[in-house]
């Protein structure tokens, strides 16, 4: 790819005399070709950001200046060759679509009376995540200004050619699982991933006292007029996500994710990926790589979300605990403070628990282990002996969690530990809900009370590389059923 020419205004503009990079509300309409998002173009025309920092140190710097919060990320990042600066120096990845996809399994069918352009992951959450899957236009953005053209359009999510939202089957099963992937990457926060338009409300952030406020990410095919982009498989602005002013917000979003560079959209957990990835640049995350690549594909069944593991079964937020890690930034961490709360804990550990509730024959609960150092605990009663089957399945089709199940007799003692171990192997393709990231143990049971303790284990060990108990969090639903 060419590098553009650059516009040496350094001695003009430098640090301290940077200007906000828009100072009004977006028109609606605005020339592509104009200063579209900024009063002073830094550049002119997007330039890779190590390009800027070695070619125009000045602007560099005056570029930094403009990325509120995010300033340390670019400079930590400027050696990242899918980072670039927009014309206004706002940081932006221009993320490569991968080179071959895996298998696309199909994913499992969704009932008739469920509308998969109406799920919510969190209702009522502060924070949105809108998986925009109608079509989008954006005109007047940075992207306008990106790309030179006056609308960028995406259009409805598709993969059977009628390019409507009256989805077949097959196309609502893969939004159902695209929809639940991104919702489970997402679990450990307060935050609501939704299918559903939220409105302009939720999305934008028009003063530093709005609470309300989120992301938009576009998923369709390429729009016609961006060029080859890289190929991309997905853009996003870095660190926009709580972003602060209605025009400026607005300016920097959508994050996209061009589908028909990710094997069509015919497999919505590997379009998922991409959607949690460039979410994740929105909340500030840079990449986590691998000894001078970019992305790290992940090894065994595993891969970094922000790496590529568009064939890894398990992919996880991480802090670069794996071999020749690039990047130890703390996912999560970086996350809460770019605009997601953590999740307030949902359940007490074992000297909280919580009782299973009734369900038909068994007795259930639901939770999500939010953190590392998360044990949920539940309790139940048998008045008599009997066989009993405790489950923990880790929630959709794309779980993140792998569970430990641990389950205690009234005197504390261990009555059982289950963590199945996973078994050796490359991924060729995701597995869905595979029953080593579950834990299911059956047995006859004295009577008397019993605690069961759920938590999220790591895997693997120094001879066969796994993943940490980092991030291995997420849904579940623990069930206790009799036996026989
Ligand atoms: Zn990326």
């Amino acid at each position: 790819m060419r590098t553009p020419a650059l516009l040496l205004l350094g001695a003009v503009v430098g640090i301290g005399a940077a200007v906000p990079a828009t100072s009004v509300a977006a028109p609606t309409t605005r020339s592509a070709g104009a200063d579209a998002g900024c009063a002073t173009p830094l550049f002119d025309a997007p330039v890779r950001a190590g390009d800027a920092r070695r070619e125009d140190p000045a602007g560099f710097r005056t570029a930094l200046a403009r990325e509120p919060g995010s300033a340390g990320t670019v400079a930590a990042a400027a050696g990242d060759r899918t980072l670039w600066l927009d014309r206004c120096g706002r940081a932006f990845y221009r993320d490569l679509a991968p080179d071959d996809l895996p298998g696309t399994p199909a994913a499992a069918a969704v009932g008739e009376d469920v509308d998969v352009l109406a799920l919510h992951s969190s209702p009522g959450s502060d924070r949105t995540i809108y998986l925009d899957l109608d079509g989008h236009v954006a005109t007047g953005t940075h992207w306008n200004a990106v790309w030179g053209i006056d609308e960028v359009d995406t259009a409805v999510y598709d993969f059977e050619g009628d390019l409507t939202t009256d989805f077949t089957e097959a196309e609502r099963a893969e939004v159902f699982a695209l929809w639940e992937a991104v919702a489970e990457d997402f679990a450990p926060f307060d935050v609501d991933v939704t299918t559903a338009d939220p409105g302009p409300a939720a999305l934008t952030r028009s003063s530093t006292s709005d609470r309300e406020y989120g992301t938009r990410v576009a998923i369709g095919a390429s729009p016609s007029g961006i060029g080859a982009c890289g190929p991309c498989g997905g853009v996003a602005f870095l660190g926009v996500f709580d972003e602060v002013g209605e025009g400026i917000h607005d300016d920097l979003q959508p994050a996209w994710v061009f589908t028909d560079l990710l094997g069509g959209g015919r497999d919505g957990r590997i379009v998922a990926e991409a959607a949690s990835h460039e979410v994740g640049h929105t909340l500030d995350l840079q990449h986590d790589g691998l000894d001078g690549l970019e992305y790290y594909s992940g090894h065994g069944r595993w891969a970094p979300i922000m790496g590529a593991g568009y064939g890894r079964t398990v992919t996880q937020w991480s802090r670069g605990d794996y071999p020749a890690a690039s990047n130890t930034e703390d996912d999560l961490a970086v996350m809460a403070r770019g605009g997601v709360a953590p999740r307030v804990d949902d359940h007490g550990g074992a000297d909280d628990p919580t009782p299973l509730a009734k369900r038909g024959g068994s007795k259930v609960a639901d939770g999500v282990v939010g953190t590392s150092a998360d044990v949920d605990a539940f309790s139940f009663a048998l008045r008599r002996a009997g066989t009993r089957r405790i489950t923990v399945l880790p929630t959709g089709q794309a779980s993140n969690l792998d569970v430990r199940l641990t389950v205690l007799d009234a005197a504390g003692k261990r009555v059982a530990r289950v963590n199945p171990p996973v078994p050796a192997g490359d991924d060729t393709e995701k597995q869905p809900s595979p029953a080593w990231l579950a834990a299911d143990t059956a047995g006859p049971l004295p009577a008397g009370r019993y605690t069961l303790l759920v938590e999220g284990m790591r895997a693997g060990g120094a001879s066969r590389p796994g993943w940490s108990d980092y991030a291995s969090l997420g849904g579940y639903r623990v069930s206790v059923a009799p036996l026989g």
